[in-house]
């Protein structure tokens, strides 16, 4: 289909037929298969949790990457350092699902034995949705939190400045629940995500009026202040865009950013985000996680204190009468619920730029 030819407006596409396409594109791309697997499940969970913006929306420019070396296939952890209760971990440019999850691994075993550890990831490719990770320490029975940054991915300005100095750097605090579905806070500290205006530039939801701001420091919701020009399905290029994103909560979201950049660039001996350095173009996340077991905190009473403190918070009177007080993750597990019945929805030009790169690898679309 060309750049210029009609797309449907948009698709539902069941959540099992969509993972198996994507990994069929990265093992055609050049992953091993239980690699495009991992790749699949990873992107495909973050739509199911409604964060289209690290979904399959990604495949066109992860297949990008890895032709032109950005992001390898196939790799490993390498320990730098390691104590009992720490590790530094260089992802070797590996894909973020690959070697997310290998880092979340080690911080489980070593917070089970002592109660708490510090895993800190350098040179992992993208890390995509943050919750995956904080769910999976989660399901070991554990609390973590995360400080994400992006070496040489400057899209955001800091609080008083219009010129772009941080990347979207998130931060992730999930907390297990007995018998449930974790409490998982996982945002990014500008605005809105990256991949919330490269949704909006595809024909997706468009982004709040005050996510952007241009260089003469006008606010608005424009995804060209980012990209530039925007045309079809080409892929977005964020260093096209004369503006920058903003941070969430002003001052706030702006110093939450910055030590971002701090903990998951300077501490991790990764790099903070930045004019991208010489050589192959290539953006990294940075993340230092901390894990915990409550067995060696609170102890028992652990479980029954977040579920009595969780129904009170929830009982707080609603600010509207058809309003509703939600827990962070409530929205996510609602959206998961809603997707897997009636499949997840991809705007036409989205479902086109995958389709496009598959076909590029003679991957035919799955029959819907
Ligand atoms: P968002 O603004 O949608 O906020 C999501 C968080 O807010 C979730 O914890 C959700 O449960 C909670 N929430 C939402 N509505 C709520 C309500 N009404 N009441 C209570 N809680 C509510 O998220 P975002 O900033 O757009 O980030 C989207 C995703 O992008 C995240 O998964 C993040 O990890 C990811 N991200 C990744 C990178 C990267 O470099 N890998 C960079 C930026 C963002």
């Amino acid at each position: 289909m060309s750049d210029h030819a009609p797309h449907p407006a948009s698709i539902a596409v069941p959540a099992a037929r969509l993972q198996a396409y994507v990994a069929e594109i990265f093992a055609a791309a050049g992953c091993e298969a239980e690699e495009a697997a991992r790749i699949g499940r990873y992107l495909v969970s973050a739509n199911l949790a409604g964060h289209d913006s690290h979904g399959v929306i990604r495949v066109p420019r992860y297949v990008a990457w890895l032709k032109e070396g950005a992001v390898r296939a196939g790799q490993r952890l390498t320990i730098v350092q390691e104590t009992p209760s720490h590790a530094v971990v260089d992802g070797n440019c590996g894909f973020g699902q690959t070697v997310g999850p290998l880092a979340v691994d080690l911080g489980i075993v070593k917070a089970k034995t002592t109660g708490l550890a510090a895993i800190a990831l350098r040179r992992a490719g993208h890390l995509g949705r943050i919750g995956d990770w904080g769910e999976r320490a989660a399901e070991a029975g554990l609390l973590s939190l995360h400080f994400v940054n992006v070496a040489g991915g400057e899209l955001t300005a800091p609080f008083g400045g219009v010129s772009r100095r941080f990347a979207t750097n998130p931060i992730c605090i999930t907390v297990p629940r007995a018998g449930g579905v974790p409490l998982v806070l996982d945002f990014a500290t500008s605005r809105v995500a990256e991949g919330k205006v490269l949704v909006a530039s595809q024909g997706g939801k468009k982004v709040p009026d005050d996510s952007l701001i241009g260089p003469d420091g006008t606010i608005s919701g424009d995804p060209r202040l980012l990209y530039g020009e925007i045309e079809g399905t080409h892929l977005r290029d964020a260093t096209k865009g004369k503006g920058a994103l903003r941070t969430f909560g002003e001052h706030k979201g702006s110093g939450l950013a910055f030590m971002c950049e701090l903990l998951a660039g300077c501490l991790t001996g990764g790099a903070t985000s930045g004019p991208m350095p010489e050589g192959p173009r290539r953006i990294t996340n940075g993340m230092l996680s901390l894990y915990i077991d409550p067995g060696h905190f609170a102890g028992a009473g652990f479980a029954r204190a977040v579920e009595d403190y969780a129904a009170y918070v929830k009982a707080a009177q609603p600010a509207s009468p058809d309003g509703e007080v939600l827990l962070p993750g409530e929205p996510e597990i609602r959206t998961r619920e809603a997707r897997l019945a009636a499949g997840i929805p991809l705007s036409g030009e989205t479902w086109a730029a995958i389709g496009a790169t598959a076909a590029e690898l003679r991957v035919p679309p799955p029959s819907l």
